[in-house]
């Protein structure tokens, strides 16, 4: 199958890439702004060299990105801004990134006869209903498992420029599920739960802009490197369930293979039994840290910012996000 990977270069894309590169017979025509996170599998001395192929190109502005399309049996889309720090400082970039640019992806797909597995993002449920209810409720799971063919999207106000990115991502799972329901497109919509792991975002100063806020993972990396303090923004209060990107990856590959039960599907990814606070992944991070770099602990702390300090005006955030796992594991037999 020859496989076109938008935004196959970077964080999620270079393991995809490696996956199908070490494990499959597959074709990945990967198309991206930069390949410096793929770089690894590119060139002629490597045993799949005839079966990965890099175009740099910006999908705004390129009208080869049809041909591509066409070309290819099936097209992963993963182009997008996805960073939190991004989304109330450059609300514009962040809506065209996740909506309007990939318009013209899905059109192609629909145009061409061709299928399509879009990266949405575990994002577009926004806040829980539980987060509403007074403490005494919130111990009931449907007040805050997330479930992809039930559960509300429950974004905060405008200003709020925090929901951009999520309102972007919605509409465009929209706009997929109405090509498929009036044009017939074949579609399949993950959305992943902050999965993790190497080549995830950036340093700040290192291997990206000094100035740059990347996701948490790297944030507490960042500040444990330079002997900083974590900084835990509102106290560290919101909870994420975390997963290992390779195990993530397995998912993907299952859907590729299996166009027969993940067509049509909107699929949760990402474990429900690895909830932790941002406070207990700092302190978790601090043990961790100070055993590999032979540091005592008690010389690492935390330190709580308030969220407009830390990412300025128009930040919000999302409580808990817990995946219902049961419509992947019934298509896929993913547990
Ligand atoms: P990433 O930023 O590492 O990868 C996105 C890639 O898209 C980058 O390499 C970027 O250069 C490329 N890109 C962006 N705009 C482009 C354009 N106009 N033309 C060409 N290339 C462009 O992010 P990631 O973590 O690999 O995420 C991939 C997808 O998964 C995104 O759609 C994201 O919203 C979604 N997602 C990821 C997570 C996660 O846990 N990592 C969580 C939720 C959603
Ligand atoms: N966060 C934090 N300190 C940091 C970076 C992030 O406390 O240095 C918090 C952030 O406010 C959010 C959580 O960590 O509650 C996860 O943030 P991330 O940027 O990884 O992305 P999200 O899961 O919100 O999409």
């Amino acid at each position: 199958m020859s496989i076109c990977m938008i935004g196959g270069g970077g964080f999620i894309g270079s393991h995809l890439c490696e996956k199908l590169m070490a494990e499959t017979s597959h074709k990945a025509v990967v198309v991206d702004v930069s390949s410096e996170k793929i770089n690894h599998l590119l060139g002629e001395s490597h045993p799949w060299s005839s079966r990965i192929e890099f175009h740099h190109m910006n999908i705004k502005n390129d009208s080869r990105l049809e041909t591509l399309i066409k070309a290819s049996d099936l097209t992963i889309n993963l182009a997008a801004i996805c960073t939190p720090a991004d989304y109330n400082t450059r609300p514009l970039d962040t809506i065209f990134s996740n909506f309007i640019d990939a318009i013209p992806v899905i059109k192609y797909c629909t145009d061409n006869n061709k299928r399509l597995i879009h990266f949405s993002t575990c994002e577009v449920y926004g806040k829980t209903i539980g987060s509403f209810l007074p403490h005494e409720f919130r111990k009931d799971p449907k007040y805050y498992m997330l479930k992809e063919d039930v559960s509300p999207c429950i974004f905060g106000p405008v200003e709020k420029q925090r929901w951009s990115y999520a309102c972007a991502k919605q509409m465009t799972d929209r706009l997929i599920y109405a090509e498929h329901a009036e044009n017939g497109l074949k579609f399949t919509i993950v959305r992943p739960y902050n999965w993790i792991g190497p080549r995830m975002d950036f340093i700040p100063g290192v291997d990206g802009p000094c100035d740059g806020v990347p996701r948490v993972l790297a944030c507490f990396s960042n500040n444990l490197l330079r002997g900083e303090p974590l900084k835990l923004v509102d106290g560290g209060r919101s909870q994420r369930t975390f997963l290992y990107v390779k195990d993530a990856i397995e998912a993907v590959l299952l859907m590729i293979d299996n166009p027969e039960r993940a067509n049509g599907q909107i699929f949760n990814v990402g474990n429900p039994d690895n909830e932790v606070s941002v406070k207990e992944l700092a302190e978790l991070m601090i043990q961790v840290y100070a055993k590999v770099a032979s540091v005592p602990a008690s010389s690492l702390s935390t330190l709580d910012v308030s969220s407009e300090e830390f990412y300025g005006k128009g930040y919000d955030d999302s409580d808990r996000r817990i995946p219902d796992m049961t419509i992947i594991t019934r298509q896929l037999g993913i547990q």
